[in-house]
């Protein structure tokens, strides 16, 4: 080997060596950092990509953080939660609720005139009588009493005062149906607000998708609502949100019949039309609402209310395990 030759190879390794050390020393082995943990009586799912540990780990950590404040605001299982005290109180006259409350029950009750009345948060003057896990259900004389108290029109929000108020006796609410969705866009939100590009949050049923997987799509699989540990579907999704309501999640039998924690507001009893319903589109907050609207309705008026939306797609699993789809559906299993 010449000197010339030597000292361009070595200076050939010394360029290798000082790249070598810059990839190191500013840390761009990017990678994925993920978390699963119970919350809100549910899985809770998160993953990011980062190419700086000290911040994917706090990313992940700060959305964790925030599910916890969620549930803390909006659980009903928790006396001392703000909605556990509007309960109490809104019948009585107007009782304070925060920006958040609020928004969230205004957004509810647009789904709820979406739907009909499908989605209706006030189902829980009724839904409060069952106890999935303790096999307890209401006879048809509490449903009867209960029933009356069921209607979203009930529920009064006053932004300039900054309350709610419920329109008589008996009414409450649970946001079951719309707060693990609303959770699941806050984590994605802080994501964002870390800097991930990359990056998926589920609660439950209820997933949104930041990005792609490192191009290629998420797939996100729609589980068979009979058979544990199968799929009905695979759905390879960027940038989307993705809920799943199904009859076993929640849910016990007696004498033939399946009671589940998803009720039909006008007769007080467990949704009977499907085993499942997943919507997909841009906002996990309405997605989780939607689901739980259309397993409520069923195939033709749950399908109808989907393919009536821009951007919202819906597939469906009936009593028989027959999967129907809404009109769009197939731009999401386009080819990548
Ligand atoms: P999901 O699993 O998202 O479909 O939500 C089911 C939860 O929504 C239940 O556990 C209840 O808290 C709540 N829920 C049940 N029935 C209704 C309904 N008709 N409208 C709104 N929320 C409901
Ligand atoms: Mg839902």
């Amino acid at each position: 080997m010449s000197e010339l030759n030597a000292l361009r190879s070595r200076r050939h390794w010394s360029v290798l060596a000082a790249c070598c050390m810059l990839l190191f020393s500013t840390g761009v082995q990017a990678e994925w950092f993920e978390t699963e943990k119970a919350i809100m009586g549910t899985a809770i799912g998160v993953q990011a990509w980062h190419d700086d540990k000290q911040v994917g780990e706090k990313a992940v950590a700060a959305v964790i953080e925030e599910m916890h404040r969620i549930d803390r605001l909006m659980s009903t299982y928790k006396p001392a939660s703000e909605i556990s005290r509007v309960n109490d109180t809104a019948a009585l006259g107007p009782a304070a609720a925060s920006d958040e409350l609020r928004m969230l029950i205004r957004k509810a009750e647009y789904i709820s005139e979406l739907t009909g009345g499908a989605f209706d948060i006030t189902y829980a003057s009724v839904g409060f009588l069952y106890d999935f896990r303790q096999r307890v259900r209401p006879d048809a004389a509490a449903i009867s009493d209960a029933l009356p108290s069921v209607n979203f029109r009930f529920v009064m929000v006053d932004d300039l005062a900054g309350t709610v108020s419920f329109a008589r006796e008996g009414v409450r609410i649970d946001l079951g149906g719309i707060a693990k969705g609303y959770a699941v866009e806050r984590g994605i939100a802080i994501l964002r607000e870390h800097g991930v590009l990359h990056g998926l949050v589920s609660a439950g049923g209820d997933t949104r998708v930041l990005g792609d997987r490192l191009g290629r799509p998420w797939r996100v699989g729609i589980r068979d609502p009979r058979q544990d540990g199968k799929m009905v579907a695979l759905l390879p999704l960027k940038d989307e949100a993705i809920s799943t309501s199904g009859d076993y999640e929640r849910f016990f039998e007696a004498e033939g019949v399946r009671y589940h924690h998803i009720i039909n507001p006008g007769t007080g009893k467990s949704a009977a039309l499907l085993r499942s319903a997943t919507v997909v589109g841009p906002d996990a907050t309405l997605t989780d609402a939607l689901s739980t609207s259309v397993f409520v309705l069923g195939v033709e008026e749950g399908l109808g209310v989907i393919n009536g939306l821009d951007n919202f797609e819906a597939v469906l699993v009936d009593n028989d395990g027959r999967l129907h789809f809404s009109h769009g559906f197939s731009r999401l299993a386009a080819p990548e």
